[in-house]
């Protein structure tokens, strides 16, 4: 069996510090974050709380509260380590997304708004289609956390290029190939989501579709690249 790789484990310890510091998590073991790793196939992941494992918010978590499993879910580390009610929806992302080597899921204020309503955050701004890869951050159908139903759909919203979507009155999932781009998406998806309330008070904001940006002839040559 492959060997677990400390530093990974440092690095998702270092994830749930720094997102709970940035206000991705209200508290608690709310959201979680994890990083795959392709030599061995193995996902590091934020723990489930247990009487061992108190969780106040993610500001205290050490490494050896990180739970390591393998794609089909096994716990391949710890065995008092038990990972997140949520791998599920991770394990269902890595599968689907073979380039992507991390998550943040989020529970961000703002995304959280749209999550509430069930709607995409529109696409507002240049950013969204530059750093979260589709027009709009879609919002996947509801169903309970981890379960077969909401991670399926949370992949579709996803689809082959989406780097963030909406999970029904929950939080986002925001993908990376790394831990600091996922990390970095998560804060682009709560901007965009900031600026999107806002924006809607003021009056009717247009969107910005990748015509904007590429013209009709830039998407019939993207269009062409795909069919390559
Ligand atoms: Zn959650």
């Amino acid at each position: 069996m492959p060997e677990i790789d400390v530093e990974l484990k440092e690095v998702v310890a270092l994830s749930g510090r720094d997102f709970h510091a940035k206000g991705l998590t209200w508290g608690r073991d709310a959201g979680d974050t994890s990083l795959f790793d392709p030599e061995t196939g193995y996902v590091y992941i934020l723990p489930m709380p247990t009487k061992q494992i108190q969780i106040p918010d993610w500001s205290t978590i050490e490494a050896q509260h990180v739970a390591v499993v393998d794609l089909d879910g096994r716990n391949v580390g710890d065995q008092e380590v038990p990972p997140t009610v949520e791998l599920h929806t991770h394990l269902h992302v890595y599968r689907a997304r073979p380039e992507i080597r991390a998550i943040v899921h989020s529970h961000g204020r703002w995304s959280r708004v749209f999550a509430a309503l069930r709607k995409p955050i529109p696409s507002l701004m240049m950013d969204q289609l530059h750093y979260v890869g589709g027009e709009q951050i879609q919002c996947a159908v509801i169903g309970a956390p981890g379960s077969e139903r909401a991670a399926a759909s949370l992949v579709e919203c996803l689809g082959a290029h989406g780097k963030s979507a909406l999970l029904a009155a929950h939080g986002a999932v925001c993908l990376g190939e790394s831990m600091e781009e996922a990390m970095s998406v998560a804060e682009i998806t709560e901007d965009m989501a900031r600026v999107a309330v806002f924006a809607s008070m003021l009056g009717e904001p247009p969107e910005v579709t990748l015509a904007d940006l590429v013209g009709e002839e830039g998407i019939r040559d993207l269009l062409a690249k795909q069919a390559l």
